[in-house]
């Protein structure tokens, strides 16, 4: 097993990528730290992982609480002893964002702190558990929009997503002499709600695919398999990375017929 003997800690996991993560990482070996705003889905993450035979537990955060952040992390020790992979992957596209001009400065400092903010308290107060475990892998979700810019503007979240491929590289930067590796992970688009409920017509959806080399969306599963192999020592030589898993869409100026 891949994550034998390692606590992981994935935040969002109560649905999508983080979702997947957690039963991948509990199929691996990994005891799991559940962490979502959302309890009920949650604690169905949890028993999933019971019912696969693993590991897991649930811990309510809010990540854009600082006091949230310091709680999850205390859960993770408290429950499995240790902390040896922190997924800061929780965010959310706001149905209202959109353009510099239409986009409200609610729902900027909204995506902000639930996107951005999140992963600064995530690795605040993640990093003295790491450092206390002997070292670690810090995984953080960013996107491909904050590789390209898209005609279909969500403003906050990209520039939110480009504040985590930034702080990415500076965290592995300051961190690498600690043993704690940090590299993004950068999904491109996804068939999962987020996603799915922003292209909510056939025509957004299709707008999107146009630009896709491989003409589909991605699945959860496709991106819980790459943040495996971040979380594991099979990445050991892999820190400051802007990991893209993304259908090809980052590569292609045009897409074939
Ligand atoms: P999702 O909506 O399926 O799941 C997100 C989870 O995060 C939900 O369970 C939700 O309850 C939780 N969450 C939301 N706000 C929270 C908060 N303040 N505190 C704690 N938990 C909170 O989304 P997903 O598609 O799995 O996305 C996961 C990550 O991947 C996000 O950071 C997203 O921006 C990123 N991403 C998604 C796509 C895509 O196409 N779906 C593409 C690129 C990047």
């Amino acid at each position: 097993m891949r994550l034998a003997g390692k606590v992981a800690l994935v935040t969002g996991a109560g649905s999508g990528i983080g979702r997947a993560t957690a039963l991948l990482f509990a199929r691996e070996g990994a005891k799991v730290l559940v962490v979502d705003v959302n309890t009920a889905a949650g604690k169905e993450t949890v028993e999933q992982i019971a019912a696969a035979g693993g590991q897991g537990a649930f811990a309510h955060a809010d990540v854009s609480k600082a006091a949230d952040c310091a709680a999850m992390v205390q859960a993770a020790e408290t429950n499995f002893g240790k902390l040896n992979v922190l997924f800061n992957n929780a965010g959310i596209s706001h149905a209202d964002d959109d353009d510099a001009v239409k986009t409200s400065e609610e729902v900027w400092d909204l995506t902000m702190a639930i996107n951005l903010k999140s992963v600064f308290l995530g690795c605040k107060y993640g990093i003295p558990a790491l450092r206390r475990a002997g070292g670690g892998s810090v995984i953080n979700t960013a996107s491909f929009v904050a590789h390209l810019g898209a005609a279909t503007p969500q403003l906050a979240y990209t520039a939110s997503k480009g504040g985590v491929l930034a702080m990415s590289r500076e965290l592995a930067a300051v961190h690498a002499r600690e043993n704690i590796r940090v590299n993004a992970l950068s999904p491109g688009p996804l068939r999962t709600e987020l996603l799915m409920k922003y292209l909510n017509t056939d025509e957004k959806k299709q707008r999107r695919l146009v630009h896709v080399p491989m003409g589909r969306f991605g699945e959860a599963q496709e991106i819980a398999q790459a943040a495996l192999f971040l979380a594991s020592d099979e990445s050991s030589f892999m820190t400051g990375s802007e990991f893209l898993v993304d259908g090809g869409i980052t590569a292609a100026y045009t897409t074939p017929l």
